[in-house]
């Protein structure tokens, strides 16, 4: 299937923007710690969460992500693209030049595209794609971008203009609002994507670091790939219902007064009709 391409040169790094620390803060840094296994508060590195088939520890800091080859019984088995989507970060970034992580999961399952192309992965992430596909590590590709610390966004309060265009343009459903309303970011929900920043006509969507110098699968766990994975899949069903209801929408109102529903004044014979004028149109709109 021919896949949309986003160009590199698309990809979006801003300055940080200086910013008081908020209450909160602390969380992070803790969390990082968490996943580095020294925080003093928990057991060595975070297994909680871990996608079913997923196993085992590789490092002292960052858990296995390999797929196990032999699924569960009456499982069916992981398909390769599958299996390298479940070692992606699930940042839904575009940086490594295709539309999402499955994409780019796709493409290097059918060879085209290499192993080195995922920044939020970083090197740890390459080392467990090589691991799973057989082939060599490669140096991260920096016409893609750099492995760096996690980052955040944060919208300033008192500049936002309630517009939307970055709740349209999160892929994760990280940022909550209405039409004229301030908007806020959900922070734990927020995948560092930076692909709200370009959307904004106020200039009002700063970066904020939050991962205590951590880069790449030690500043993200895979819970949270989880998590963006689900939210990411849950937003793609939303958009394609809202441009399937609004089709039919359409479609309702172009068709010939003979579809359309006949008025009456018994509201229940209205509704049984307006209903059958709906399935009339469905069925007519339905590829044969
Ligand atoms: S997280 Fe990696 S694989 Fe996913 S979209 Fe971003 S660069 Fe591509
Ligand atoms: S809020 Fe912005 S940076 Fe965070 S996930 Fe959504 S689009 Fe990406």
């Amino acid at each position: 299937m021919a896949r949309h391409r986003v160009p590199a040169g698309a990809r979006l790094h801003r300055p940080l923007r200086a910013r008081a620390p908020r209450p909160g803060r602390e969380l992070h840094a803790q969390d990082a710690r968490r996943r580095e296994g020294t925080d003093p508060g928990t057991q060595g590195p975070q297994a909680g969460g871990l996608s079913p088939g997923i196993i085992g520890t590789v490092s002292p800091t960052v858990p296995t992500l390999l797929p196990t080859a032999t699924p569960s019984p009456g499982v069916a088995p992981l398909s390769l693209a599958e299996r390298i989507d479940a070692l992606l970060p699930q940042t839904q970034c575009t940086r490594c030049g295709y539309p999402d992580c499955r994409a780019y999961a796709e493409a290097v399952a059918s060879g085209e595209a290499p192993l080195n192309q995922c920044p939020p992965g970083g090197t740890e992430g390459i080392r467990l794609l090589a691991q799973l596909l057989g082939r060599p590590e490669l140096p991260l590709n920096p016409e893609f971008g750099d492995e760096a610390p996690r980052r955040v966004v944060y919208i300033e309060e008192a500049t936002c203009i309630g517009c939307t265009l970055c709740i349209q343009a999160c892929p994760v459903d990280a940022i909550i609002g209405a039409p004229k309303r301030m908007h806020a970011v959900l922070e734990a929900d927020c995948t560092g994507c930076e692909l709200c920043l370009p959307v904004c006509p106020m200039d009002c969507i700063a970066l904020e670091e939050v991962s205590a110098g951590a880069t790449g699968w030690a500043a993200w766990s895979p819970a949270q790939a989880d998590a963006a994975r689900a939210r990411y899949a849950g937003r793609q069903a939303r958009v394609a219902r809202d441009a399937r209801e609004e089709d039919e929408r359409l479609a309702a109102k172009a068709a010939p007064p003979a579809l359309q529903a006949q008025p009456t004044d018994d509201p229940k014979r209205a509704a049984i009709a307006a209903a059958l004028a709906r399935a009339r149109v469905r069925a007519k709109a339905r590829p044969q």
